[in-house]
């Protein structure tokens, strides 16, 4: 695919990293503890990545690093950890309205080991983001380049990596309940179709998962609020879906959150099938241990081009 100049963002000298303007608080639950959580999302130097700070942590390292090789567990939700055994789970919505937002550096400050659920959504967080405001870094936005197609699982459950001029996700779902059901979306993830497109997508579950959950003292804090319920034939919620496809949405904003622990934007095609939080580390663990792979490169302006220059296909 041919690549052209485009200059309409006035950035002759390339893209840059970007960080927030000023520190923005939040409150919420988180909905494996039920605890309530404070978290402020504050602005950091360029090169420095997304970082959570848990500030209720006074013995032990409280820093952790967001990147693919902290990932401690996968069974419920993306979990990060240190070498001291500090974690932070729940990470993978504010991941992606990180990734969404375009935000390369940030410190997440956080007194309990979960990010707030919120609406099971990304975005209440790209709403705080936009409050807070973004600024430029005088540093060059940097991409993880795919360079050759990297797949982890098989058909029936799977993801590959693969070279594109623009980041691409192509999910598949396939769940035996009947309001859920089989679905695809096919969606280039570039000037603000995260937001239009994908952020307000919730999380979802099955009644009868809940109440397990629950009985092992999980999912304290899950309710309608934030959580999509499926109950056989119906959606529990009052006022039903968001989208039609919601489901498969929620699993590409997943997907998105757990890829930008790349700890850069990914330049690439991903194709998933039922993939879930751990296929998603899978791959990255898979990508980054061969080294002809990938090759960190300058964001081109090309990137962003090229996809204005086709129409979504969602
Ligand atoms: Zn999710």
């Amino acid at each position: 695919m041919a690549t052209r100049t485009h200059f309409s963002g006035g950035y002759r000298t390339g893209l840059r990293q970007k960080t927030l303007k000023r520190a923005i608080p939040c409150r919420g639950v988180g909905l494996h503890s039920g605890a309530t959580v404070s978290m402020l999302l504050r602005p950091a130097e360029a090169d420095s990545g997304i970082r959570f700070l848990r500030t209720d942590v006074v013995d032990r390292d409280p820093w952790i690093a967001a990147r693919y090789d902290r990932v401690v567990d996968t069974r419920l939700c993306t979990v990060i950890g240190n070498e001291d055994g500090v974690r932070v789970g729940t990470i993978e919505h504010l991941m992606a309205a990180l990734a969404g937002c375009e935000i390369d550096n940030a410190v997440v400050e956080i007194d309990a080991a979960e990010v707030p659920v919120m609406d099971g959504s990304s975005e209440p967080f790209v709403f705080l983001i936009e409050c807070a405001g973004t600024v430029e870094l005088n540093a060059p936005r940097r991409a993880v380049q795919v360079r050759k197609p990297v797949t982890v699982g098989d058909a029936r459950r799977g993801l590959t990596l693969a070279p594109a001029d623009a980041f691409s996700v192509d999910f598949e779902i396939d769940f035996a309940s009947p309001v859920v059901s089989h679905s695809t979306l096919d969606v280039r993830l570039v000037n603000g179709t995260f937001k239009r497109e994908i952020a307000k997508a919730r999380t979802f579950g099955f009644l009868e998962d809940a109440q397990k959950l629950r009985a092992m003292g999980l999912a304290l804090g899950g309710s309608l609020e934030n959580t999509v319920v499926v109950d056989g034939d119906r959606v529990l919620n009052e006022g039903g879906l968001r989208f039609d496809d919601e489901f498969v949405r929620h699993k590409v904003l997943d997907c998105v959150g757990d890829l930008y622990l790349a700890g850069a934007p990914i330049l690439g095609r991903v194709t998933a099938t039922k993939s879930g939080h751990h296929t998603n580390n899978e791959a990255l663990r898979a990508l980054f241990a061969d080294p002809t792979a990938y090759a960190l490169v300058e964001m081109p302006e090309s990137a962003t081009a090229y996809a204005e220059a086709l129409p979504a296909t969602a």
